[in-house]
């Protein structure tokens, strides 16, 4: 029902079925149009676009002055009869298209001035420049681009709050002024103006609160809930987004991934998509051997092969492998097999070396086979025979590289997304959908060679990998899983550490000291030392959901009002200076950053 005492109907609700009524519309003038005294104003709201004419025929002098002067997206009602628009008017691109409003009655209730940035645009008409779009968010969000996506969003949001509580979950919220909780980024920290000294944090997500509703009997819990995560600029992340959080009591790993799948599948179906569970499974370890990444784009072959069978032993590439070995790196050969790829340019192939020396890796070397001839900056290297026994065929390409895995999997995960782009095969399937399972429980720092955690400390090491918790941590796995879609990766959860005594051993690993771990974390093994039941959860990014689901190019195309990549709102200025009394109340002094 969106009639009100100022209008009867949405402007883009009308169809060949009102024909004869007399409405009230309310919107902005979107385009406005002078035939030979006949105005044609295009009026939008968010639910499309109707055309209102007003002419002599039906509407005074007067009325139809002022249709001619109004400005565009001013806001109007408009009062006038339905009508049936001539069949060669008719407008097959709107939906509202076999009608028009012959308006006997116009008000302007809202002027406007004229626009920063114009909201209708023509075909092929390109956007202005974000920054610029982003300072004048609201006028950039009545564009129907963004509203569409922001009602998709609405949809979406609503979809997972019916199929959590059809599933028997409850809705409860955690709090935002609150204490760290680590997901690996740094705190947005909150003065405390009555404690002074003292500061709340904002929580990059409701983890603990979570866990510690499961300990509090709650049993199943969802949220919208929005975390907060103080990341270096240069990764393109909004510093506060939203999850569906989710935690469950008395479940296992499969018990978890069924839940997530159902919501999954019931948000793809609000989009207007059918996806089949179970989703495929592939281990940690298996996703990085083959794809070279955990985020695995599935809808490709190109997988990852290791060549460490290679038969001539005095050539360039085994040369690499021994000089690495040498210098105690654990290298091995590797590389992708490209049917068709003979047909590469020098160009695309310098393409690709570009994607692995950004990550540091080498080469890749390429070799091609077309027909009995082997050519490329290994060519000296193959003959016919040792491709053939590689699976390298008639008119293929293999790139190569030598390495430890950490370098060359992040290097052909490259080079296997630049041969994707530039060959674009048809996809095996449009919605790929996989978990990736088995995670590593700790990574190594890159500086320090330190365990570190690989996602939060709170996920419980696998079972069978129990005793290398304290013998071989690194080769510890969790009982982590992640979603993936068609190479994004759609969010992550686990099983969680029940035993505070194995919290407290995660913990020592990742170098806090008793102490520390008290005063930080207390409270959670307090809770878990008074009755935890086993449970676990998982955290599905919804602002990358609703981006892929609607196939915007950017997060911040479905954000109303996003931050940009340098973490500002440009729109209403923030951060900003604080006034000189606000930081005193809250015994802040600023310290200047040295130039
Ligand atoms: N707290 C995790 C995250 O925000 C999700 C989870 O483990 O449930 O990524």
């Amino acid at each position: 029902m969106t009639r009100t005492t100022l209008r009867t109907h949405r402007c883009g609700a009308l169809r060949a079925a009102d024909v004869g009524q007399r409405v009230r519309l309310g919107g902005w003038v979107h385009r406005r149009r002078d035939l030979g005294g006949i105005v044609f104003l295009d009026l939008r709201d968010r639910d499309g676009l109707v055309q209102v004419a007003v002419g002599p025929g039906w509407a005074s002098p007067d009325l139809v002055f002022r249709a001619q002067t109004v400005g565009t997206e001013a806001v109007v009602v408009v009062e006038g009869e339905v009508v049936a628009r001539p069949p060669a008017m008719r407008n097959s691109e709107l939906a509202t298209g076999d009608v028009e409003v012959h308006a006997t009655a116009f008000q302007v209730v809202g002027p406007a001035e004229t626009p920063a940035i114009p909201v209708a645009r023509g075909k092929g008409d390109e956007l202005p420049a974000e920054e610029l779009r982003l300072k004048h968010r609201h006028l950039d969000l009545r564009r129907p681009e963004l509203q569409a996506n922001l009602i998709m969003r609405h949809r979406l949001a609503q979809r997972a709050r019916r199929v959590l509580s059809e599933l028997d979950f409850l809705e409860i919220e955690t709090p935002i002024l609150t204490k760290p909780t680590p997901e690996g980024a740094r705190d947005y920290l909150v003065p405390s103006r009555v404690h002074p000294g003292e500061f709340y944090a904002l929580p990059q997500s409701p983890q603990i609160y979570k866990q510690l509703l499961m300990v509090a009997g709650f049993d199943r819990y969802f949220q919208l809930s929005r975390c907060f995560r103080d990341e270096d600029l240069r990764y393109d992340r909004q510093p506060e987004f939203t999850q569906i959080d989710i935690e469950a009591s008395f479940v296992t790993q499969d018990d978890v991934l069924a839940i997530v799948e159902a919501v999954l599948v019931a948000l793809w179906d609000e989009a207007g998509h059918r996806i089949e569970r179970p989703f495929t499974r592939l281990s940690w370890r298996d996703a990085m051997e083959r794809y070279g990444t955990d985020k695995p784009d599935l809808r490709y072959d190109f997988e990852i092969k290791d060549f460490s069978r290679w038969a001539k032993t005095d050539g360039k590439i085994v040369g690499e492998a021994v000089r690495q070995k040498l210098e105690g790196k654990d290298a091995r050969l590797r590389g992708i097999v490209v049917p068709g790829g003979a047909a590469f340019s020098r160009k695309d192939i310098d393409r690709l070396s570009q994607e692995v020396k950004q990550v540091g890796g080498w080469g890749p070397a390429w070799v091609k086979r077309q027909g009995e001839q082997v050519s490329g900056s290994i060519a000296k290297d193959a003959d016919v025979e040792t491709l053939g026994a590689l699976g390298v065929r008639d008119g293929d390409l293999a790139l190569l590289t030598v390495g430890a895995d950490q370098v060359t999997s992040p290097a052909l995960d490259k080079v296997r997304r630049e041969v994707i782009r530039r060959l674009a095969p048809a996809p095996k399937a449009a919605h790929a959908l996989c978990w990736v399972v088995d995670f590593p429980l700790f990574e190594p720092d890159p500086e320090t060679g330190k365990p570190v955690f690989a996602h939060h400390p709170f996920t419980s090491p696998h079972p069978d990998d129990m005793d290398k918790l304290d013998s071989d941590p690194f080769a510890c796995r969790a009982l982590h899983y992640d979603a993936v879609y068609n190479g994004n990766e759609l969010g992550s959860g686990s099983i969680r550490i029940t035993d505070p005594a194995i919290q407290r051993t995660v913990f020592r690993h990742l170098g806090l000291s008793p102490a520390e771990v008290d005063a930080r974390f207390g409270f959670l093994l307090t809770a878990l030392a008074a009755g935890a039941p086993p449970h676990g959860g998982f955290a599905i990014g919804f602002d990358r959901t609703a981006m892929l689901l609607v196939g915007a190019g950017s997060m911040r195309d479905v954000i109303a009002f996003p931050k940009t990549t340098a973490a500002r709102a440009l729109f209403e200025g923030a951060p900003a200076p604080a006034r000189p009394e606000d930081l005193a109340a809250l015994h802040i002094k600023v310290v200047p950053p040295h130039e």
